[in-house]
């Protein structure tokens, strides 16, 4: 015998009317156990670096009298440290977005101007990889949103496009305006000649911790979050991210939002 709970909201009330709305509880446990599944990947993913500080710590004592060991284990000490750093920001970052509004000032944003933003932070990457960025210059495009979470999006896709692609490769970013069902859109476009993503990866990989290889990804400072990031932040704006990829080709990911035209402002003249 099955038995539905229900949760009760009184909806609307005046003086002779009382409106009851019932809610089944499955959405409420569904969202449950999203949650206790997010917790139990987070404790599993700090588990890695908190692990090996532990362990590189116990080494640097041992080596103590061996001046090159120490500085060896200390380097790595470091980068395990930033790596949990990074996982940590990462964290709160998507619990963020996942809170329940979290774009309450939306302004209007110059695309442009946050391609470019997100080229800066990666220059440093891709001339370590030796990998060159292509900027397509767009047109005057605007869209209605968060400028430093469209930025962190567009960062993140061009990182992963330098990490999944061998050294020498290239990467090109578009601002491209589309039009879909009568309305308008504006598409960043990062596109990549790297190791591409196989057909039944590519729905996957957008979700939270998903790593087609582990090994890359760790060794390339990933946290496996960096793609939910973009997915929630495309929502919150109204827009979606998608990819298309030939394995051993490379791979475009299309980051799309609504165009937003703000009105021209008539300055009065200064005589
Ligand atoms: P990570 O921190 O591991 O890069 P992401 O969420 O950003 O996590 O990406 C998830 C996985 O998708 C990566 O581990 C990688 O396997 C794959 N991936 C992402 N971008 C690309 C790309 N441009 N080319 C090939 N594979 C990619």
């Amino acid at each position: 015998q099955a038995t539905l709970q229900l949760h009760c909201r009184i909806a609307c009330m005046d003086d002779d009317m009382v409106l009851l709305v019932a809610f089944d509880d499955a959405h409420a446990r569904r969202v449950e156990a999203v949650r206790r599944d997010f917790v139990a990947n987070i404790s599993h993913e700090l588990k890695t670096p908190i692990g090996a500080i532990g362990v590189l710590a116990e080494a640097v004592e041992a080596a103590k009298d061996d001046p090159a060991a120490v500085e060896r284990f200390a380097g790595r000490l470091q980068t395990e440290t930033g790596r949990l750093a990074e996982l940590v920001r990462q964290i709160i970052d998507l619990s963020r977005l996942q809170a329940a509004d979290p774009l309450l000032e939306k302004e209007s944003v110059d695309v442009a101007e946050v391609v470019a933003e997100a080229i800066r932070r990666c220059r440093e990457r891709a001339e370590k990889r030796h990998v060159n960025i292509l900027n397509v210059h767009p047109t005057d495009t605007r869209v209605l949103g968060d400028q430093w979470q469209l930025t962190d999006a567009v960062t993140n896709l061009i990182q992963n496009a330098i990490n999944y692609s061998d050294e020498g490769a290239r990467v090109a970013i578009s601002i491209v305006d589309a039009t879909e069902n009568g309305e308008e859109f504006v598409d960043v476009k990062v596109s990549d000649n790297g190791i591409g993503i196989k057909p039944e990866d590519q729905e996957r990989i957008f979700e939270r911790f998903y790593r087609v290889d582990y090994g890359r990804s760790r060794s390339s400072g990933g946290t496996g979050l960096g793609l939910s990031i973009v997915r929630h932040i495309a929502q919150a704006h109204g827009g979606s991210i998608k990819v298309w990829s030939i394995p051993g080709q490379g791979s475009t990911f299309t980051l799309r939002f609504p165009a937003y035209h703000p009105r021209v402002e008539h300055r009065k003249e200064v005589p």
